[in-house]
């Protein structure tokens, strides 16, 4: 019973914890499913920011003869950059530089600064490398406006395919925040854009902080990238220590990652809120099942106590019944049979020997001159006695159903059934022997040696007999033997002669 309520309340942890944990699992994936498709909103944005971009500086490129030899018609706030700088709302201004990376024309207001901007890696990449690639790079700060800005610029080259200068947009950061701040999120959830070689572009909440902040080391550049352009994957963030869910999606044909990541921590407590009720409720049913399984417990316990309370008394009772028929049929001095065993043992013999027609005998026995005994050695004495002959009784009686009772006072008789009149005469010599073999001192008899003796009567059952003529047979017998002196055998079988 208690391995059965054991099984039980496991099957219960195990039924509902599985289902809690099925349950968890699934929220899980179905977060994961959300920053994977978020992530991809963020990437077909950021596609089409730099798509734009790059449509005007291709266009930009085609006019660069144009640009290079009337710069007037494209600078200043009438020019064709201003005009085009203003159609994208992303762009923080157009510029042209020269070989040597001093303006050429720009979208700004005013006029064209005298600084080179040959010192900007952007500069220096299209310098080094021979081809039309757009380049995007790192944030900057604006040097017309001082604002954050993405630089995506296209090289320029003259008709012999050498450099010429660099057609560049800076795209803003702020763009981003704005599009970024349209979605709602969690208090520690992130949205971020960042360079493929992993250098953070913006990343709501933290902007400033982690701007240009490299995130080379995250699971997302080490492991993820390399296998597939999108996905998703859980990670501790090394910045503020907080596990997030991650979604990511590769920016098709510009070196860029959009990434969403939701805290994994408030996305379990809010399950844990939703899910409350039927936790408690599971708890509950465990608890109900184990008190009632308690209950049934100590109801079996007491009902055992009480059976085996019940079998205990009865096997009292039946030891008590047996001791009172005990004592209704033995003789409390000597452990015989007492008469009323006598009586009924004697009936059922003489009733089976007229009905088979075997005969059976009966052997009456008394000490002789016993009140001497008493008179002289006392009741304890002769009691001792009594205990002694019953005894050596009690060893000759040896055949299966023959009975040595008392019959009262000092006197005994054998009741032997299957036993004729020699074979109760045989039997009655080894008695008279065996008594006058303990020679028990007996001083105050009249016969001559001073031993006790019994005198002994035989009566065998013959046609008609009944227990009263056996015992009044054997009776008569006992009286004859006293009569004749004692310490004797008196049969009452006309075939056997009385023995001394
Ligand atoms: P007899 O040889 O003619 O049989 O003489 P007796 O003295 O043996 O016979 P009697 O019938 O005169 O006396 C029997 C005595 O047996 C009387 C009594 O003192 C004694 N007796 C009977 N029952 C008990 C008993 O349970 N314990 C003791 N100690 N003595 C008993
Ligand atoms: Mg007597
Ligand atoms: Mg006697």
């Amino acid at each position: 019973m208690p391995l059965f309520l054991l099984l039980v309340s496991i099957s219960v942890v195990l039924i509902s914890g599985g289902a809690l944990w099925q349950s968890w699992q699934h929220e899980l994936q179905e977060n994961e499913r959300l920053v994977k498709n978020q992530s991809l909103a963020l990437s077909r944005q950021a596609q089409d920011t730099f798509l734009q971009v790059q449509i005007t500086l291709q266009e930009i490129a085609r006019n660069a003869d144009d640009i290079f030899s009337s710069p007037g018609h494209y600078a200043g706030t009438q020019g064709l950059l201003a005009r085009q700088k203003a159609l994208l709302p992303q762009l923080n201004g157009l510029f042209v530089f020269d070989a040597n990376g001093i303006s050429v024309a720009n979208s700004a207001p005013g006029p064209l600064p005298a600084y080179s901007n040959g010192d900007r890696d952007y500069f220096s990449w299209h310098r080094r490398h021979d081809n039309q690639q757009m380049h995007i790079g790192h944030v900057i700060r604006s040097r017309s406006n001082n604002e954050p800005v993405i630089p995506v610029s296209l090289r320029l080259d003259d008709a012999e395919g050498h450099f010429r200068g660099v057609a560049l947009g800076t795209v803003r950061v702020d763009y981003f925040r704005q599009y970024y701040d349209y979605f709602e999120i969690g208090e520690h959830d992130v949205l971020g854009l960042t360079h493929r070689d992993a250098t953070m572009l913006y990343v709501r909440p933290f902007a400033d902080r982690l701007t240009n902040h490299s995130m080379a080391h995250t699971p997302l550049y080490q492991k993820l990238l390399k296998v597939s352009p999108t996905g998703s994957g859980t990670w501790r963030s090394p910045i503020d220590g907080i596990t997030r869910i991650f979604g990511y999606a590769m920016v098709p044909h510009y070196p860029l990652v959009a990434a969403v990541g939701i805290d994994r921590d408030a996305l379990r407590k809010a399950w844990l809120r939703t899910n409350l009720g039927i936790i408690c409720l599971n708890l509950l049913m465990l608890m109900l099942v184990m008190l009632f399984g308690l209950l049934l417990l100590r109801q079996l316990r007491l009902m055992l106590e009480n059976q085996a309370e019940l079998l205990r008394a009865r096997d009292e009772l039946t030891y008590a019944n047996h001791r009172l028929q005990d004592l209704a049929l033995i003789d409390s001095l000597t452990g015989l049979a007492n008469r009323r065993q006598f009586d009924i043992y004697l009936e059922q013999c003489i009733e089976r020997a007229a009905t088979t027609g075997v005969p059976m005998s009966l052997i009456m026995c008394d000490i002789d001159y016993f009140k001497r005994y008493n008179d002289t050695r006392g009741h304890v004495a002769g009691d001792a006695c009594l205990r002694r002959i019953a005894d050596i009784l009690k060893s000759l009686a040896q055949r299966n159903g023959d009975v040595v009772a008392r019959y009262g006072g000092e006197e005994f008789a054998f009741v032997l059934p299957a036993t004729d009149a020699s074979a109760a005469l045989a039997l009655a010599q080894r008695i008279l022997a065996a008594v006058r073999a303990a020679a028990l001192p007996h001083a105050s008899t009249e016969l001559a040696e001073k031993i006790v003796t019994l005198s002994i009567g035989v009566s065998t059952f013959s046609i008609g007999s009944n227990a009263d003529s056996l015992v009044h047979d054997a009776d008569q017998a006992l009286y004859a033997a006293k009569r004749n002196g004692r310490n004797q055998i008196v049969t009452r079988s006309p075939t056997v002669a009385a023995q001394r």
